[in-house]
């Protein structure tokens, strides 16, 4: 079984997927994690962001891994840990950049297809293109969202959590920048599947969206072993 979820940053995509994986016994894909990974290996290379020809050559030979359960998953970059290192503000716009350029999306891609197909009970994966490129025949497509601000003041309460001293503007500003560059982009486009299902968690706690997810997943899905 494949689940896609899509939205922008800060809709609630990675919490809930991972609460859905671990109640279907389901692989975990941050494919974020990924794009950021990536955007780590070309900072430390020192490759400014015009270099694609070098950007390219890092993402075909950077040895990206995501290992462990959803709750504790470490990203592995050419044999580092680098799992908070990539939860950075600088990398976040960093990979945001990175991930505009199609060489580098092909190769993350096929990386994603090849974890998602080989993943024994099937694949959670989240991003921004899993139901419109990544996994178009996914069983079922989730489009989160929330209004700018509220992802903004979720973003602003986790950053304040990993130490990060910003204010609640900045955030929002970061985010609509990020947002902005996630629909524009030429190449896989944050857009909504033509069949996914879309849940606005604006007003909604985590349960709350938690539940409609596991809903809409028994009518889809109405055999699938939840535990
Ligand atoms: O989801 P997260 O915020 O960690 O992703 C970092 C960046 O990677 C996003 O801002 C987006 O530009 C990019 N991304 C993407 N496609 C995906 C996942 C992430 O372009 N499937």
């Amino acid at each position: 079984m494949i689940i896609a979820i899509d939205g922008p940053s800060g809709a609630g995509k990675s919490t809930l997927g991972k609460m859905l994986a671990k109640k279907l016994n389901l692989l975990y894909l941050d494919t974020g994690a990924m794009y950021r990974a990536v955007a780590l290996a070309v900072d430390r290379a020192a490759v400014p962001h015009r270099d694609i020809d070098r950007i390219e050559y890092i993402a075909e030979t950077a040895k990206i891994e995501l290992i462990g359960e959803p709750d504790n998953l470490r990203v592995i970059l050419n044999g580092d840990d680098v799992t908070a290192e990539i939860r950075t503000l600088e990398i976040a716009q960093s990979a945001s950049i990175v991930s505009t350029i199609s060489e580098v999306r092909r190769i993350m891609v096929d990386h994603q297809r090849a974890i998602g197909e080989s993943a024994p009970n099937g694949c959670v994966l989240e991003g921004r293109d899993i139901g419109s490129v990544v996994f178009p025949k996914a069983d079922i497509k989730f489009f989160l969202t929330a209004k700018p601000e509220a992802r903004a003041r979720r973003r602003f309460t986790e950053d304040k959590a990993r130490g990060r001293i910003s204010t609640y503007e900045q955030t929002l500003a970061e985010i609509n920048e990020r947002d902005e560059r996630d629909v524009s982009r030429e190449d896989s486009p944050l857009t909504i599947a033509d069949d996914a299902v879309v849940i606005d968690t604006s007003e909604l706690d985590l349960d709350e969206v938690f539940e409609q997810m596991v809903v809409v997943l028994q009518k889809v899905k109405p055999a699938a072993r939840v535990i």
